[in-house]
């Protein structure tokens, strides 16, 4: 590609083209920006170089020479990459009329390249420093068949049907109006009753669980941020202000309030373990430039607990919270995952002990239950190791949920204990755990997994009525009325129009019944059901669809 975009445009500089997990990307410094009808005659010059089939050479240079080459040539960017490796040789790759700075290995030749598409444009800094210049970095990918560049290419499309950003607007699920705020979530009604469903879920959940309901407030004060660590660690993405000359500021973490509640009285090792639970809504300082949808937002609420436990009890409660992660994910759809644990970093606090003891917990409680998983060695907090979990969805992109995190340095800053057995004063083990994550998050990928069609027991509208004329508008208020006495959420379309709109607009909004009614129906008793994706499945009695339907809510379809 790059090799393509010098032949057309001469006065092109190369920044870097590394290959990414989908394929590849090249930064170019162009005096002109590139247009989207550019990639169609690059693709074409990179055709054409892959006829040629141009043997590619691999030559090395000592530093000094290749930056004295790539300074004739006046690729400066080259200069500068080459000035930053600690290396005292470079490699570099020519194929014909093309020479590049590279580590390789390469293809033997150009003619190798099977199937290959450019896919967008975009804008990337020089070293993703804002402080330099914007560059316009190409994306493309590769297969070796065209048969498998097709279907990734109608991943991709499939993906942009089901961009959460688009449905969201679509079926009015939420909004974020720059107005009131970037990254700040406005849920409107559908939105707000999917989360209800979600929240509904998850306190009932925990509490079968043995967790405790805990709600914290959204502001404290920064005395408390001081004593956690957060305002020395943390406070540049913390909202702080006064109110009557005392500092305060908007929670970005939910742990302060639990662990004051913990603290709030004498505690015995017979008291252990404690669960306490919050729908705790944070807010965290993100740049505008990196805020997506509901992925990235400034304002979230996240499914939060705090676990405090003696040493040996912390195998378990990790398992615990691994089985609670399966059930939830499973109960929302999604049967595919990935984990990961982050290990001791070089920089820590807590004993090498302690961190034996929560790393080995993390690995055991994983294997106990069959599960495989990655170490990213020293990746863990400063604090504590973790483990964390990304669900796979329908096109098997990875989305990231769970986290179980140790936390060796908050017991530590709160000086909050436990009595032992032998009445002297212990540290408890804390954790800190996430199942679904941030409910903004997971409902961007829910919402991106079902591509906007839910099943029926998280569908905002589960069933519409439709009434066949202005004269069974009554039967149809009697139908919602008892569909709704079983907490069944219906809507009733009595507009004028015509019946084929009425249905072709409870479709487009992924409603999964439509039940119209006329007189036959309001004689029998019944409803005429149509079900979304299928069709027409005729008559039925409205008892029996209220019984089908309560129990495919309760059964989670
Ligand atoms: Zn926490």
């Amino acid at each position: 590609m790059a090799q393509a975009v010098k032949r057309l445009y001469p006065g092109v500089k190369l920044a870097i083209g590394p290959a990414i997990e989908e394929g590849f990307y090249y930064d170019f410094d162009s005096p002109q920006p590139f247009l989207e009808e550019d990639l169609a005659k690059v693709e074409a010059e990179m055709a054409r170089i892959i006829k040629d089939n141009a043997k590619f050479e691999r030559s090395s240079m000592n530093r000094d020479e290749a930056i004295k080459f790539f300074e004739k040539i006046g690729e400066q960017y080259k200069v500068e990459l080459i000035k930053d490796l600690p290396d005292a040789e470079v490699t570099l790759y020519r194929d014909g009329d093309f020479i590049d700075l590279c580590r390789g290995p390469h293809i033997d030749s150009t003619g190798k390249v099977k199937a290959f598409k450019l896919l967008s444009i975009a804008g990337a800094y020089w070293r993703g420093d804002e402080k330099n210049k914007m560059l316009q970095r190409i994306y493309g990918t590769a297969f070796e068949s065209k048969a498998e560049l097709e279907s990734y290419v109608a991943g991709l499309e499939e993906a942009k049907k089901r961009d959460h950003r688009k449905l969201g607007k679509e079926l009015e699920l939420f909004m974020i109006d720059e107005k009131a705020g970037a990254g700040l979530v406005i849920y409107q009604p559908k939105g707000a009753m999917i989360r209800t469903v979600i929240e509904d879920w998850e306190k009932r959940e925990h509490l079968k669980r043995g967790y405790q309901i805990v709600i914290g407030p959204h502001m404290l004060k920064s005395d408390i941020w001081i004593e956690s660590g957060h305002y020395g660690y943390y406070k540049e993405n913390m909202y702080i202000f006064k109110i009557e000359e005392q500092e305060y500021a908007v929670k970005p973490m939910n742990c302060p309030a639990h662990i004051l509640i913990y603290r709030s009285k004498t505690r015995s090792y017979k008291d252990l373990p404690i669960r306490y639970f919050e729908l705790g809504s944070v807010y965290r300082n993100e740049k505008s430039g990196v805020l997506h949808g509901l992925l990235r937002v400034r304002g979230f609420t996240q499914d939060d607990a705090h676990i405090f436990c003696l040493r040996e009890q912390v195998v378990e409660e990790i398992k615990g919270v691994i089985d609670f992660v399966r059930d939830a994910l499973k109960i929302f759809g999604f049967s595919e995952f990935e984990i990961e644990i982050s290990t001791k970093p070089d920089k820590y606090i807590g004993t090498d002990e302690d961190w034996e003891l929560a790393t080995n917990a993390l690995m055991d409680a994983l294997k106990s239950k069959g599960l495989s998983y990655k170490i990213n060695e020293k990746d863990g907090a400063f604090y504590g190791p973790k483990i964390d979990i990304k669900l796979k969805d329908a096109l098997g992109r990875a989305w990231q949920c769970a986290t179980i995190q140790c936390d060796f340095a908050l017991p530590q800053r709160f000086k909050i204990s436990y009595v032992g057995q032998d009445g002297k004063e212990y540290a408890p083990i804390m954790l800190h755990r996430v199942i679904l994550g941030s409910i903004e998050r997971f409902l961007g990928a829910l919402i991106e997994h079902y591509g906007g069609a839910f099943p029926v027991w998280l569908s905002p509208v589960q069933a519409v009525i439709i009434p066949i004329s202005d004269d069974h508008k009554d039967y149809a208020g009697k139908v919602a009325q008892a569909l709704r006495d079983k907490d069944i959420r219906v809507e009733i379309d009595d507009k004028g129009g015509r019946m084929q709109h009425k249905i072709r607009d409870a479709e487009v909004q992924k409603v999964p019944y439509m039940l119209v009614v006329g007189g036959k129906e309001a004689q029998a008793e019944s409803v005429s059901v149509r079900e979304r994706g299928k069709g027409d499945l005729g008559a039925m009695k409205l008892a029996d669809f209220m019984k089908k339907i309560v129990n495919e809510v309760e059964e989670k379809k």
